[in-house]
């Protein structure tokens, strides 16, 4: 039986991962501190006879007992809220946290599988963004702690590929949603979900024009997946290209909750990109991988839970 590391555990991604690896046949052990992640996330796992959790901040030193096959690295703030107010945890989280788990891998003899993000192309001047577009980060921007700390987890990560013959892989994930994403998360079907459901006017930062392309969960889930199953150890972009502006995000919103919602303009988050879309060529070829998912349907799916969460006085 196959054992493998979750950091980052509690979190959105990394509760679906560990129900989809124990799902597999896998053995889990699921790391976090709780920073932004929550163990309601792990009510599924936490009965689960292969599911073992270690309450742990992967910056210090870390300890986990018997052979490890594997390791995902996603502990990470990921909201611009949360790593805005976060800044020092989030680099370091992204710096020593990438270090010390590379480190375990080496150690276990591990395949490593990081979590970087579309990010590492910051406000990209060329859209869709291909795996080997270079980006346009600023690097005392407002944004950096998180671009910039995925920046440094892909090149340690590379460096222990070449250096110590580990055998790694690295996920550019783009912007991903779905069920158990906190209600106060920040981002912006969070936000736009439980403001339509009170009926409160939507949030629109700037004149909403700004694209995304918004991926389901249980996609994401896959593609990193069929990544870690696969040889590739260059980056690899996992995403759903279906892009669209902030305007048709929140008009759709609005519309599939028959919501008598507004539309409030706030001022745009400095340096927030005006474009994003992944190019998804290389993880159609090389994983055989695409989201099947479409935004409607992941999105009423998203809105029920979102409605639970709110039903249950959140
Ligand atoms: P999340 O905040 O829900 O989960 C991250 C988890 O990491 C949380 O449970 C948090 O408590 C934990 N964590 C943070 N610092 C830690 C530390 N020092 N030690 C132990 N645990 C720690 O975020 P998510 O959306 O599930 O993101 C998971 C990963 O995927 C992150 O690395 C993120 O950067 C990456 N990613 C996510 C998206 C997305 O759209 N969801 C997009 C790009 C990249
Ligand atoms: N956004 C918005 N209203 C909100 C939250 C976000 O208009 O209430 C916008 C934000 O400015 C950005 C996009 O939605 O252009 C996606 O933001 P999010 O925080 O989800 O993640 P990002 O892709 O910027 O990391």
């Amino acid at each position: 039986m196959s054992r493998v590391l979750v950091t980052g555990a509690a979190g959105f991604l990394g509760s679906h991962l560990c129900d989809a690896l124990l799902r597999d046949g896998f053995e889990v052990v699921g790391m976090d501190n709780r920073v932004s992640g929550r163990a309601t996330n792990l009510e599924e796992s936490l009965h689960h006879e292969r599911f073992t959790f270690h309450e742990h901040d992967v910056t210090e030193f870390i300890h986990v007992k018997g052979e490890l096959d594997g390791i995902f690295h996603l502990a990470s703030l990921a909201s611009p809220v949360f790593y805005r107010e976060y800044p020092i945890k989030t680099l370091k989280v992204g710096a020593l946290g990438t270090h010390k788990t590379l480190g375990l891998a080496k150690e276990k003899e591990a395949k490593y599988l990081f979590t970087s993000t579309s990010e590492v192309y910051g406000d990209p001047e060329v859209n869709p963004q291909p795996e080997d577009y270079r980006g346009n980060v600023d690097p005392y921007g407002p944004r950096s702690c998180y671009d910039e700390s995925k920046r440094y987890g892909e090149s340690i990560t590379r460096g222990y590929r070449d250096k110590h013959g580990l055998d790694v892989r690295v996920a550019r994930i783009f912007n991903t949603y779905g069920p158990r994403m906190r209600l106060d998360d920040g981002r912006v079907i969070p936000n736009f979900a439980k403001q339509a459901l009170l009926g409160e006017e939507l949030t629109v930062y700037g004149d909403g024009e700004q694209t995304r392309s918004f991926c389901h969960v249980d996609d994401m889930i896959g593609g990193l997946m069929a990544l870690y199953e696969s040889d590739v150890q260059t980056p690899v972009n996992l995403g759903n290209p279906d892009e669209r502006t902030i305007n048709e995000l929140a008009e759709l919103v609005i519309d599939m909750t028959d919501s008598g919602s507004g539309i409030a303009h706030e001022a745009l988050p400095p340096q927030d990109p005006q474009v994003r879309r992944p190019d998804i060529s290389k993880a159609r070829t090389e994983l055989d991988w695409e989201p099947s998912v479409s935004l409607r349907d992941g999105l009423t799916e998203t809105l029920d839970f979102f409605q639970t969460r709110l039903d249950e006085g959140e």
